[in-house]
């Protein structure tokens, strides 16, 4: 049984939103520490406000000022914080009505454990020292004895409201690409491209995913490929990924090695980008260092025949 691959993978990109005028009041609002729900038409207070009613979809611009202390509904203990949460020691995350809301909000409760946590129990918003304008300029919830705190009579009216927020996405695996994308990538450090051939409509596929999706069977036999290929459709890159190292604009296309019944991804270099054309033959350059192409390069060959390529596309 051959060695299958294990590795961390980290999927993590920037999600940049607009804020319309009520998430922006919201927002705005925490920055200032004043918290702002909005009003239904049947006069129910909502926060975290929304845009729409959630029952009639009627526009909802009514802001109400709600208070930083309240009430506990339900709770969930959290034993292991992980990276990005709003405690580093374990805490409750709890729903909160505050004082004057008809809904609640989730968040962080800092509690010693679970058994200082009770739904019923009374809340308040611990602030964030350095306020930006997010969810997070609450730092958490904390335990409150005290009387219910009273609305500052805020509008929702701001000096430079915030209009745009940048939430981090990220997602970390372990990642195990299997037996049959194993054995194709243990290949690649030796340089050799390997993919796997269905014995039933005899298909050659790279990167093997180790089954046929067309005929439902394992495939097992095992067929090195290229390294050239064609080029049988591309798109040119104009805009530029945070943390690649690549000018735009570039090409990036797929490519159907020689032997392959399946096109896979590759970048073009080597060629101005606005010559790079359907049927260009090419081959993969490797860095000294790289266990996967960097990119694929013309090799000067003739285009190939339509014909030859129409069903990789
Ligand atoms: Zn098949």
């Amino acid at each position: 049984m051959p060695e299958v691959l294990k590795a961390p993978l980290t999927v993590e990109f920037p999600f940049t939103r607009s804020l319309g005028p009520v998430q922006s009041a919201f927002l705005t609002g925490l920055r200032e520490r004043v918290v702002l729900g909005v009003r239904t038409g049947d006069g129910r207070i909502l926060v975290p406000p929304v845009e729409y009613d959630p029952v009639t979809a009627e526009e909802i611009r009514d802001l109400v000022e709600v208070t930083p202390t309240g009430t506990v509904t339900t709770w969930a203990w959290n034993h292991a914080p992980r990276r990005g949460q709003p405690l580093d020691t374990p805490f409750a995350w709890a729903l909160v009505r505050l004082d004057g809301a008809d809904t609640a909000l989730l968040h962080a409760l800092d509690a010693p454990g679970p058994g200082d946590v009770h739904t019923g129990m009374r809340v308040r918003i611990r602030w964030a020292e350095q306020r930006t304008g997010a969810i997070t300029d609450i730092a958490c919830f904390e335990p409150y004895d005290g009387e219910r705190a009273q609305p500052t009579g805020h509008l929702g009216q701001f000096e430079e409201p915030i209009t745009g927020i940048v939430a981090p996405a990220r997602l970390d695996y372990t990642y195990s690409p299997g037996r049959a994308q194993s054995a194709y990538i243990k290949a690649l450090s030796d340089r050799r491209i390997v993919g796997e051939r269905c014995p039933s409509c005899r298909k050659v596929y790279v990167p093997p995913r180790g089954a046929c999706p067309t005929c439902g069977v394992a495939t097992g036999e095992q067929v090195e490929v290229g390294p050239r290929g064609t080029v049988t459709t591309f798109c040119i890159v104009n805009i530029k990924a945070k943390n690649l190292d690549i000018e735009v604009p570039y090409v990036y296309a797929h490519i159907a090695l020689d032997g392959a019944d399946l096109a896979l991804h590759g970048r073009i270099g080597g060629i101005p980008y606005d010559q790079v054309r359907m049927g260009l033959r090419v081959e993969p350059v490797w860095t000294e260092d790289s266990r996967y192409p960097d990119h694929y390069r013309p090799t000067g060959e003739p285009d190939a025949d339509y014909e030859t390529y129409k069903e990789l596309l």
